[in-house]
This record gives C-alpha cells, sequence and structure tokens, in this order.
C-alpha cells in the first residue's frame, strides 16, 4: 500500500525528556494485548497458570491510583498484571489485610515492617501455589474450576462460550479454496454474499476458527449440514463447534450472508462522485489491507493463511466488474442482471483480493504475456496514456530485474474517484488515487514522477508482498521498505529525467527525523491488535526499511544485492517470510567477509539510529557510536551498537563512488589512520548510510571553509546532508545555533536543488515555530535572513514553463517561501498570472507555481470564490488537490471553518482530503488552532471515517499538534489525549506529538536567546 503523503512530515524535531512515554513498560498493558475495545472492567478474567489474557464484552475502564497499587502487587508477586478490575483488587487485598490481623500483637516498628513484609509475600506465595492448579481470578475473587477451563473463554454474541481465546487464529485449520459469490446492490447500498471455503484440518480440532466483521450470516453448513455459527465481536471472530474431533483432511464450509456496503475506506465501500454533467454517479470497491478482507467475505484474514479464490459477481448491465483475475465468462441471469466469473486465482493472502463494480473505461495494451489496462471513470478518458506507458515500461524492468516473470495474464490498474491510501497494490487490480495515476495534458514533470513512483512501487509489490509475503504484519517492512526502495531504484534506471534521487534523499531525511524520537520504535516490531497492525504503516516501514536497504545495496558489491533478491524471490515463491530469510538470501550470495544477518539485525531489531562522532587528531581519527535521540538527555539506550558501513570521502578525492572508502564500525568506539596530507573528511558518502555525523570543531570548520572557497567541492547530496545533520544537532543541543548558522552561511553561492529546498525546510520550520509564538520581531528577522541568503535566487526564477524536474523542485520551493514571507515581487508577479488565468482561457500557470500562485490568489474574497468553483469543477486531479490546498490556505476564519466542516462531512470536498486539508491550515497562524478545536470536537466521527492507529489518523494528530511549543498546549493535548480512553491514547502517535510538543518548548527555550543575538 502506498500512505498518501506528497510532503515532508511536520517537525518532529526538537526535544525534551519524555516522562509520560518512556520506554515499553515491563508489565503486560492490558489495552496494547486486549483487542480494539475498551474493556469492561466486570468480564476481565485472569488465569496465573498461563498467564494468558481474557477478555470478555465491551466498556470502559480506566486506573485508578488503587488500582495502580495493586498492579505495583502483582508485580512484586512475579505476575504480569492482567486485572484492571476493582473488584478483584478488593479480593485481593482484603486477603492479605487477613493475613496481616493474624500475625503479630507487640513489634516494634521495624519488626513489623520486616513481619508485615516477609508474611505478605508468604502469603502471597502460598496464595499461587495453592490456587495456580485450579483456580481462576475474576471479579468475584478466585474462583475453582475443577479443571474444567470453560469459565475462561469470551461469551459469544449468542451468550454461548467461545471456543477461542487468542487474537491470532489457531493453526489446526487452513484455507485450500475460496468460492465467492456476491452480489452489491448500489442504490440500497447493501450485498448478499455466499462464500464456500475447502479448509484442511491439519491437527485434530473441535473447532473452526475464521474472522468475519459486520456481517448478517444467513446460513451455514459443514459437509451440507446446517451447523450453527457462534460469533465474538471484539475480535471479529466467528466459530462452528463440533462434537467430535474432526479428521486431519479437507472439508467443505459454507456461508450464507448479507451485509452493508462500507461507509468508510476499508472493506466492501461504496464511492461516489459527481460527471460533468451534474451527475451523481456510484460504485463498489474493496481496500482489505491489513484487517477488512473479513468485512466482505468470512476468511482466515491473516497473511500466511495464503489459499486460492474463485469469485463472481452479480451486477446490473451498466456496471462493469473487475477482480484480481482476467474474466472467464459473463452469464445472463433472469431479472436481468448478469454474473461475470473470474479465473481461479494464484495462492494469495485474503489481503490482497480485490473486486471492483463500476463504470469506468479503459485502455490496454499488451507487455509480454501480459495485458496491462488503465481504467478511470469516463470524463477523464484523456488523463490515462501515460499511467499505461509508464506500467507497460516498469513491468518490463522488473521481470527482467528479478528473472521472474509477473504470472498473471492481465494487471489493472484503476483510478477511484474516493480512495483514501495512495494506492493498494491488490495483486492483478492495481487501485489508485485519481491523483496518483491520471495525468492531464497540463500536468508537469512533477506530477509525472508521482504518478510514477506510485505504479512502481505498486508493481514493485507484485513481487514483494503479493509473490512473496511477510508472515505476519511484525515484518511489514519486509513488503513496504522493499516497495519503496524498488520504486526509486527502478525509476532512477527507467526515468533518469525524473530526478528522482533528490526525492529519495529527502525521504532518508524524514526518516531519520522521525527516528530520532524515543517514541519511534525498532523497523520489525511486535504487533498484535488492529490498532498496532494499522500503525505499522508509517515513516519506519516505509521509509526506513527502503533507507536501510539502500545502505546494505551500496555495501555489498556490485550486482549482489540484486543476485540474492532473486534467489529470496525464487526460494520463497507464493509463500511467507521473516527478516531473517531475505538476510540469509543475501548472505549466502555475498562472497565479502560481511554477514548480512548479522549486520541488517542491528538496523532492524533496535529503534533509532547511531550518531557517529568523528574526531581529529593529526593523523589519528577516533569514531564513537551512540544511539542518537533528539532528546538526548533521557537516553535509555545507552547500549545499543550499530554495525554501521560507514564511508567517507575527503579532499582529494569526494566526488566519485570510486573515492569512496568504508570502515566498519562495530564497536563504541575506533581508530582510523590517515595521511597527514589529508585536508578535510567527510563521512556518510552520500547520505547512503542510516545515520548521521557530528565533526570535531575544526573538523566542521575545515568542511566549511572548503565550502566557502569552492561550492563544488562536495556533491549536492553531500551538501544537504551536512546541512541536514547540523539541524538535527542542534536540536538535540550538539552544537549551537550560532554553528548551524555559520554553515548555512555559504548557501548564498549554492545553486543546486537538494541542499538550498534542505536548508528552505529546515529554516521554514523554525521560521513557523517563531510565526505560532508570536516571536513577531524574530519571524521578522527570520524573514530577514532568508532574503539575504536566498534573495537573489528567488528574484532569478522565471514564471514560465519549465521542463527540468530539478529545475521546478527548487523553483517552487523557493517561490512558495517568497510569496508566503512577502520576500521580493513574488505576491505581485502571482497575482498578475493568476489574473491572466482567470480572464484568459489559453493562459497556463506551470504547474509547478499553480500551488504558490493559487495561495496568493485565496487571500482575497474575489480570488477565493473563483477558486472554490475551480475546485468544484475541475477534473484535473493535482489541479484540484493545489487549489484545495489555497483554499485551506485562506486567513479567513469564517471560510477556514467551513472548509473544516465541508471536508469532513465529504459534501463539496471529499472526506480523503480531510487529513491534507487540516495539515494546511494548520501551517498559517489564522487556523492552526481552530483547526485543533475542530478535531477535538469531531474526534468521534473522524474514527469513523478513519481507522484508529491508521496513516490518516497519524497524519491528523501530527499536523495539529506540532506547531505547539508551549506549556498549556502541552497540557491541553495531554488531558485531549488521555480523554480518549485506551483505544486511542495508547497509540503511538500520540506519543510521537507528545514528545513533540516538549522538543519544540525546549527548543524554544534553549535558542530564543542565541537567535535575539544571532539572527
Ligand atoms: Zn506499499
Amino acid at each position: 500500500m502506498e500512505s498518501f503523503e506528497s510532503e515532508r512530515a511536520p517537525l518532529p524535531r526538537n526535544m525534551i525528556e519524555n516522562s509520560m512515554f518512556e520506554e515499553e513498560p515491563d508489565v503486560v498493558d492490558l489495552a496494547k494485548e486486549s483487542p480494539s475495545y475498551p474493556i469492561d472492567s466486570d468480564d476481565v478474567v485472569y488465569e496465573p497458570r498461563s498467564s494468558r489474557l481474557l477478555v470478555r464484552g465491551l466498556g470502559e475502564n480506566d486506573l485508578d491510583e488503587d488500582e495502580e497499587d495493586y498492579e505495583s502487587s502483582a508485580r512484586l508477586l512475579g505476575m504480569s498484571f492482567m486485572n484492571r478490575s476493582s473488584n478483584q483488587r478488593s479480593a485481593a487485598s482484603s486477603y492479605t489485610r487477613q493475613q496481616h490481623s493474624g500475625s503479630c500483637t507487640k513489634p516494634s516498628t521495624k519488626t513489623m515492617v520486616a513481619g508485615v513484609l516477609i508474611l505478605v509475600l508468604l502469603a502471597s506465595l502460598v496464595m499461587v501455589i495453592y490456587f495456580v492448579p485450579g483456580c481462576t481470578f475474576t471479579r468475584n475473587g478466585c474462583l475453582k474450576t475443577n479443571s474444567s477451563m470453560d469459565s475462561i473463554y469470551p461469551i459469544s454474541t449468542s451468550g454461548e462460550l467461545f471456543p477461542w481465546t487468542e487474537l491470532r487464529l489457531p493453526p489446526s485449520v487452513h484455507p485450500v479454496h475460496y468460492n465467492i459469490s456476491l452480489h452489491p446492490n448500489l442504490t440500497n447500498m447493501t450485498f448478499q454474499g455466499s462464500v464456500s471455503i475447502l479448509v484442511e484440518v491439519l491437527h485434530e480440532t473441535k473447532n473452526i476458527v475464521l474472522h468475519s466483521s459486520d456481517m448478517n450470516i444467513t446460513k451455514a453448513t459443514f459437509e451440507n449440514k446446517e451447523v450453527h455459527v457462534l460469533e465474538y465481536k471484539p475480535w471479529q471472530q466467528i466459530a462452528i463447534k463440533f462434537p467430535e474431533e474432526l479428521k486431519k483432511g479437507q472439508y467443505v464450509l459454507n456461508i450464507n450472508y448479507t451485509a452493508n456496503l462500507s461507509n468508510s475506506y476499508d472493506g466492501f465501500y461504496n464511492s461516489s462522485y459527481v460527471d460533468t454533467n451534474g451527475t451523481k454517479r456510484v460504485l463498489a470497491a474493496t481496500q482489505f489491507e491489513p484487517l477488512a478482507a473479513r468485512k466482505a467475505f468470512p476468511c482466515f484474514d491473516e497473511p500466511a493463511f495464503k489459499s486460492t479464490f474463485t469469485i463472481k459477481m452479480t451486477r446490473e448491465r451498466k456496471y462493469i466488474s473487475l477482480s484480481n483475475m482476467p474474466k472467464v465468462k459473463t452469464t445472463d441471469l433472469k431479472n436481468g442482471l448478469q454474473e461475470d466469473e473470474f479465473e481461479k486465482s494464484v495462492k494469495m493472502s485474503t489481503y490482497l483480493v480485490a473486486f471492483i463494480v463500476a463504470e469506468f473505461i479503459s485502455v490496454s495494451k499488451n507487455v509480454s504475456k501480459t495485458t496491462v489496462s488503465v481504467y478511470a471513470v469516463p470524463d477523464k478518458k484523456d488523463q490515462v496514456q501515460y499511467a499505461l506507458e509508464t506500467a507497460g515500461k516498469l513491468l518490463d524492468f522488473y521481470n527482467t530485474f528479478f528473472e521472474n516473470d509477473y504470472p498473471l495474464s492481465k494487471l489493472d490498474l484503476v483510478a477511484i474517484p474516493d480512495f483514501l491510501a495512495g494506492a493498494m497494490e491488490n495483486w492483478g487490480l492495481i487501485t489508485f488515487r485519481e491523483t496518483t495515476l491520471l495525468v492531464g495534458s497540463n500536468s508537469s514533470s512533477i506530477d509525472k514522477q508521482l504518478v510514477t513512483s506510485v505504479i512502481a512501487h505498486e508493481l514493485a509489490h507484485q513481487w514483494f508482498g503479493n509473490l512473496v509475503t511477510m508472515r505476519w504484519w511484525n515484518d511489514l517492512w519486509l513488503n513496504e521498505g522493499f516497495a519503496t526502495y524498488m520504486q526509486y531504484m527502478s525509476i532512477e534506471t527507467v526515468f533518469p529525467d525524473l530526478d528522482i534521487d533528490t526525492e529519495f534523499l529527502n525521504v532518508r531525511f524524514k526518516a531519520l527525523g522521525k527516528d530520532a524520537l524515543n517514541s519511534s520504535h525498532p523497523v520489525s516490531t511486535v504487533v498484535s491488535t488492529p490498532e498496532q497492525v494499522e500503525e505499522m504503516f508509517d515513516s519506519v516501514s516505509y521509509e526506513k526499511g527502503a533507507s536501510i536497504l539502500l545502505m546494505l545495496n551500496t555495501t555489498l558489491k556490485d550486482g549482489q544485492f540484486r543476485k540474492g533478491v532473486i534467489e529470496y524471490l525464487q526460494k520463497y515463491n507464493l509463500s511467507n517470510t521473516e527478516s531473517e530469510d531475505l538476510w540469509n538470501s543475501l548472505s549466502q550470495v555475498s562472497k565479502q567477509n560481511l554477514s548480512v544477518s548479522e549486520m541488517m539485525n542491528t538496523w532492524t531489531v533496535q529503534k533509532g539510529f547511531p550518531l557517529v562522532t568523528v574526531k581529529r587528531n593529526g593523523t589519528r581519527v577516533t569514531l564513537t557510536q551512540e544511539h542518537f535521540l533528539l532528546n538526548a538527555e533521557n537516553s535509555t539506550d545507552s547500549s545499543s551498537l550499530w554495525h554501521i558501513p560507514l564511508t567517507y570521502v575527503n579532499d582529494s578525492c569526494n566526488h566519485l563512488s570510486s573515492c569512496k572508502q568504508v570502515f566498519h564500525l562495530k564497536n563504541k568506539t575506533a581508530t582510523l589512520k590517515l595521511s597527514s596530507q589529508v585536508k578535510w573528511l567527510k563521512f556518510n558518502f552520500r547520505s547512503d548510510g542510516f545515520y548521521i555525523v557530528q565533526y570535531d570543531e575544526e573538523g566542521w570548520s575545515d568542511l566549511i571553509s572548503a565550502l566557502k572557497e569552492d561550492v563544488n567541492v562536495l556533491s549536492s547530496k553531500d551538501k544537504a546532508a551536512l546541512i541536514n545533520n547540523i539541524f538535527a544537532l542542534s536540536r538535540s543541543d550538539k552544537v549551537t545555533f550560532r554553528q548551524v548558522l555559520n554553515l548555512t552561511d555559504y548557501i548564498r553561492n549554492e545553486t543546486a536543488t537538494a541542499p538550498l529546498t534542505e536548508a528552505l525546510f529546515q529554516l521554514g520550520q523554525i521560521y513557523r515555530l517563531l510565526d505560532k509564538r508570536s516571536e513577531l520581531n524574530l519571524a521578522s528577522r527570520m524573514t530577514s535572513y532568508i532574503d539575504e541568503h536566498f534573495g537573489s535566487l528567488m528574484k532569478n526564477q522565471s514564471w514560465n514553463l519549465e521542463s527540468s524536474v530539478s529545475k521546478m523542485t527548487l523553483r517552487s520551493a523557493l517561490l512558495e517561501m517568497a510569496c508566503s514571507l512577502d520576500i521580493g515581487d513574488c505576491r505581485t508577479q502571482a497575482k498578475s498570472l493568476f489574473d491572466q488565468w482567470i480572464s484568459n482561457m489559453t493562459t497556463q500557470i506551470p504547474s509547478d507555481l499553480m500551488r504558490t500562485v493559487f495561495k496568493v490568489a485565496a487571500q482575497t474574497d474575489e480570488g477565493w470564490g473563483k477558486l472554490l468553483e475551480t475546485y468544484k469543477h475541475s477534473i484535473n486531479d493535482p489541479e484540484k488537490r493545489k487549489t484545495l490546498q489555497a483554499l485551506a490556505s485562506t486567513q479567513d476564519v469564517r471560510k477556514i471553518i467551513w472548509i473544516l466542516q465541508n471536508s469532513l462531512d465529504g459534501s463539496v470536498i471529499q472526506t480523503q482530503e480531510f487529513p491534507l486539508v487540516i495539515n494546511t491550515i494548520c501551517k498559517n497562524f489564522a487556523g492552526y488552532l481552530y483547526a485543533w478545536d475542530f478535531v477535538k470536537e469531531n474526534w468521534d466521527k473522524i474514527i469513523q471515517k478513519f481507522p484508529v492507529g491508521s496513516f490518516a489518523i497519524q497524519s491528523i494528530i501530527m499536523s495539529a499538534t506540532s506547531q505547539f511549543s508551549t506549556k498549556t498546549h502541552l497540557i491541553e493535548a495531554q488531558n485531549f489525549f488521555s480523554s480518549l480512553g485506551t483505544k486511542g491514547s495508547q497509540m503511538r502517535i500520540v506519543q510521537e506529538a507528545i514528545e513533540t510538543i516538549k522538543l519544540n518548548m525546549r527548543w524554544m527555550d534553549n535558542n530564543l536567546n542565541t537567535l535575539q543575538r544571532w539572527l
């Protein structure tokens, strides 16, 4: 899946200690272990024997102080804390009190304390020993179960005991094949379904347990005999109990059901749009990853339960239907309807199944043995050609690169009018947002860069994810990190003009920013609840995953990475893997004296990344590594060590790959010998490694002097990395802001895109914080600083059409900043271009400047009104999105509130754009507090639309809070998040948000004076 975000994440950088959200607690956290539902204190059962958590039913339960005390006693007893029931607490404590009262009569205080302590421990021990064999703690205290385990099972909807007690399905029964028939009704938005599953019983069992959510099961048969289905809603599971053990072998389970087409963006959902004639059109499409196939048909909804699928779809004649496989036949049914039947699929995971019923047009072409087609709504038939050509070229590339042809005879790419993710890699039927697939006649190369990236990512998934799949969501990075890496690698080869290299560099900077927070997590992380699974779709899985693969590829000798990947794909064809399987395949082909597995585990199993400190003393260079945290004084991971393939260049040879020298830093410190001729060293060549570097004072000043003498002494990636690293170091108080300005001073002579855009990005973040704090004097001095250093470049930019992606990227960053800070005559130029565009339909605004021009125009009532009309009628998606960003950048509070309401309702603005609207509004002083209030007030409505933990929710929370830097706002945010109950407050993004606010506060406290002095 491709999360949709076209801009760098909001500033998650500066840091402060984090008292609220420390490292993982050493007790089992009920909310983390339990399903996605608040837990009813009355229905929690603790079974000490197996330390297994069992939960029944729903309800609210907050931990009060007394309960915390109980938690501590539980810890003392060496038990995992499982039960937050106050009734159980009283039962337990009264038991202990009885022991106290009978223990001693006239003790000294000291003896009494010691005695009581010993007795409590002894009594507790006796209690544990006595009760362990046959006791279950419930709200009524300890219940003897007399070897019957029945009481530990959850209660199903019908009131009977549900025969399974874990979120993961039992391994005893596997699906082999599904026959699925569906009939969606696009008038009343319901559907009927029937699924027949051929299952294989691997170990004798009395139960079959599978997933199902939000459906009404009308009939179920097993081997043609009607059976009773039990449902346990909190875990989205259903079960069939059998009186006798089922013997090993194959059986058929049939289930008929009805359900509503989903109103959110997952499951089998309905989507609509208004065509150019003003007619509302509806369609039904699917989005199953990660956990929503169970909303469309009962199934074993875990990635390791691979199976084949045959799908039949009933529809009205005016629609077409699509699924993963080619259509075999269409049958006329009696009632004027038609039924399409699709070929039996390859063996695959449920989250990759897909179907669509809609009125779409398409274009096709043959690539090798595959028919590639692009589908869109009829109004946009002119915008599909670019995607078709691009998909063809990339399919060719991957077929060759992986030495393993795409296995299906067709590949459809479909633009869905209302779609939340960026795209989804369903095997043979990839779904996209319209923005990420369609390219109109006035789209620029930057728009094409986005479309190409998303297609390249989704096509890579056809191998990484579809053919070979992670066993469980903890290794999601195997799918996403790889697809992200392959997307950049393939585009660099197939479309060198798209300057994807700079984009990939920015992505690595973004990943470093996120991973420098204490709230980050290892690439490979234990997950169990639905929210934790949703949360895996984040920067660490995608961008850090891709970054460490780049580091590995640049460390291995030529061609070895590809060879290892080919072997991995062949070996695990159609099956499931873990990280270790990939490392083993790569280790086998790597003839170097390097254990890939040993090296890469240091990057996947521990969170964060290293800071390498370089100290030079003549010919000796001392290298030290430590865990880089922005809130360094709160470092809890001082023992973390990475195997760093440390690279460096020096003054005599620094641009070419052949200049690169490698040193494997595996220990905390090491020494390097240099020739005395070496004037300066630059570590982390081209920023290909996932670490940052700190030099001693002399090291920095040598580099800065070299740059001031000759701006081209380093590659543009190396220069951008120096800028990125020094800002990060300043945020963690490892260098002063004065040193930052020493480096950025060189920028006056800079012309390369990567370092300039990085410097603008960093300075822009600081400007926004100052602005939000109403530090008007400092904000205006920052404006002058930017003017002084970038002003002449800003002035020299043309406003005409441009074809180089690199030049467009630079120009749009420079002019957007110039217009937003009112530098030079930017606003006048933008206004005049907008006026020409409005009055003369033949005038074109260069696509890369459109957002800047529209944002200036949106500041007047007249301009805003015209842009709203454009938004309503435009069928060009990139233009529409830029128009929306301009509308949301208004300083008029009434308009801001109108946009917030309309984008959440989905009336004028599609709900899919709500995260973008929040992000845009929060960048400006005028609206950021309104947006925050709106999020708080409408939280329940928001989580109905976007799953808790999902990328959309992550983006909304981060956008709404990352600009706060005061104590008042910190407390407000903390209060709001803790009011969300376990479901909301436990999200990792909440920890990240709080950590970011604290870091902003600290950065402000530490640097306001410096800025007064130096800016
Ligand atoms: Zn993906």
